[in-house]
């Protein structure tokens, strides 16, 4: 026996490592295709400086969550993960040797991980028919059990996707007074039902998990946390370590919930369903899925014949996934990319999908001590178009430059209105164009063009070339100075950011009466010439230029 042997705790000398599936330690690979481990296929949106401690439960992160699930930050404990929250739960609540958990199979393996580490038993009862969820089994399971201090219910659950009903829930609670139910929402934003964090709030015996991973994009940092009535939460907290959040990792959970930030997740969780929703029917035509599962989560799960040939394939494209063969023969999970790794991953099904042109999306943030702004582009939608910034007349030209455009843009703004809305309108402008720069990334397939448009006595033209040279000429005056909280001075201004942040050539032209109708039209007609100019024409393969590069 080795010294680590001789010393370890009998429950460690047991215990096998966390299981993370076959392939997980291995290193990423730069090109890998990571469809394995449920992350938000988007980079975060936000982070800098380390020379202080962080606070422990990190005030500002703790309201920000707590608002987030609208409880009060006394009933939310900020922690290093959801798995962290497991952890701590299970740390706190059960005596090694003697106290129990309860699990419902196949699940998140982590809740029995921890539990054996810790010396606690795990009684293990089942899902029913489809993966349903049934209270009375539970129930039974532990029916007669004195130290059962852990019910740990996930919804929707990994890795089948099948939601519980909150329902099915609070029977649970009802029934079993001395336990702790733990609802896992870690996915719960991908879902239809609704969250039991309010509840959480009111019960004693209830506490509901979340996490940052998933729909927030924030893998890699390690925010969770834990929702329950304060002197739960108080209790849990002190099995806590002295500082368990690394301040980069508070700075970039709180950079991404910041308000201007909300609009785009919650865009991205509409696109990872709408994914969702796209890829069960191609993946039932698969050869070798015998049997997919309605899922609520960003992935699915299916049970395929041949799994070995199928990883074969996975491994020839790159492609990661999760096989669970514990939760069924053959199962599957298959997290939820973008839509270019989602038919990587369907070819590699034996679902044949066709090659489609380069997405021309584009999403930034851009910080400064003025202003907070994200934005994103998706030149080959119409929709949706959802535009804050603060300045509500503004708001409704960048509407007519997108609805007009035909592109989708989601644009918020928290700026320093209190001080003067020419910040925000100038900062929007450079985001917005700096977006659509880099949508149209290299210009094959788009024009140059121009429009002219009247509006009652007023006429505008606009021209654009999208040529990489920045130039803009604004021929117009106004004779009012502001169309409600918008400063009509700020017109050439706006169209000099753009031109200089899409390196294009603008030229505006604006004749008329009312400063009302000349600041839209501007707008208006700059809208229908950027969509001529990057309407995508015949193959989408032409350099609108002789020179071969714009
Ligand atoms: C991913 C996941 C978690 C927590 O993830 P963290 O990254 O540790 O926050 C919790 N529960 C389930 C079911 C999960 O799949």
């Amino acid at each position: 026996m080795s010294l680590a042997e001789r010393l370890a705790r009998p429950e460690i000398l047991s215990l096998p490592a966390f299981d993370l599936g076959g392939r997980a330690a291995d290193p990423f690979g730069a090109n890998a295709i990571k469809l394995d481990a449920n992350e938000n296929p988007y980079p975060p949106l936000g982070p800098k400086g380390v020379n202080r401690y962080p606070e422990p439960q990190p005030a500002r992160l703790r309201a920000a969550m707590a608002a987030l699930y609208g409880v009060a930050p006394a009933s939310f404990l900020v922690t290093r993960g959801g798995d962290d929250a497991i952890d701590l739960l299970i740390r706190a609540f059960c005596r090694g040797g003697q106290d129990a958990v309860s699990v419902c199979l196949p699940t998140f393996s982590a809740y029995a991980h921890f539990a054996r580490l810790q010396g606690a038993r795990v009684i293990e009862a089942r899902l029913g028919n489809d993966f349903a969820f049934e209270p009375e089994r539970l129930i039974a399971a532990v029916a007669g059990e004195p130290d059962l201090k852990l019910a740990f219910i996930c919804s929707p659950n990994n890795p089948t996707g099948t939601p519980v009903d909150p329902a099915d829930v609070l029977r649970v609670a009802d029934a079993l007074p001395d336990t702790l139910i733990v609802l896992d929402e870690a996915y719960l934003e991908f879902s239809d039902t609704p969250s039991l964090a309010s509840e959480a709030n009111r019960r004693p015996n209830l506490v509901v998990l979340k996490t940052l991973s998933k729909a927030f994009g924030l893998a890699g940092a390690r925010v969770g946390g834990l929702i329950g009535p304060p002197d739960i939460i108080a209790m849990v907290g002190r099995a806590a370590p002295p500082y368990p959040l690394p301040t980069l990792c508070i700075e970039a959970a709180e950079a991404s919930l910041a308000p201007a930030r909300r609009a785009i997740h919650l865009e991205r969780i509409e696109e990872l369903k709408a994914e969702r929703a796209r890829l069960a029917p191609l993946l039932e035509r698969s050869p070798i899925v015998r049997r997919l599962h309605a899922s609520q989560g960003n992935f699915l799960f299916v049970e395929v014949d041949d799994a070995a040939g199928l990883s074969r394939r996975l491994d020839a494209l790159g492609i990661r996934v999760r096989f669970r063969e514990n939760a069924a023969p053959g199962g599957v999970r298959l997290t939820i990319g973008t839509r270019e790794e989602n038919d990587a991953a369907l070819r590699a099904f034996g679902v044949p999908v066709g090659v489609e042109r380069p997405a021309r999306r584009a999403e930034l943030v851009r910080d400064t001590k003025e202003t907070r702004i994200a934005v994103a582009v998706d030149l080959d939608r119409a929709e949706p178009r959802r535009i804050a910034t603060g300045v509500p007349f503004f708001d409704h030209m960048l509407d007519q430059v997108a609805a007009h455009g035909n592109f989708s843009l989601v644009l918020a703004c928290d700026g320093d209105l209190e001080i003067d809305p020419h910040h925000s309108l100038e900062d929007c402008a450079i985001a917005l164009g700096q977006a659509l720069g880099t949508a149209l990334d290299d210009k094959r397939g788009i024009g140059r063009f121009g429009f002219a448009l009247p509006m009652d006595e007023t006429e505008a033209q606009v021209l654009i070339d999208l040529s990489g040279r920045p130039f803009c000429r604004f021929e117009g005056s106004f004779s009012s100075s502001h169309i409600g909280d918008y400063p009509t001075e700020m017109t050439p201004h706006l169209f000099r950011s753009l031109a200089d942040s899409m390196r294009a050539a603008i030229h505006v032209r604006v004749d008329g009466d009312n400063d009302h109708h000349k600041v839209e039209a501007c707008f208006k007609a700059f809208g229908r010439a950027l969509r001529q100019a990057v309407a995508r024409e015949g193959s989408g393969d032409a350099l609108p230029s002789t020179k071969g590069v714009l």
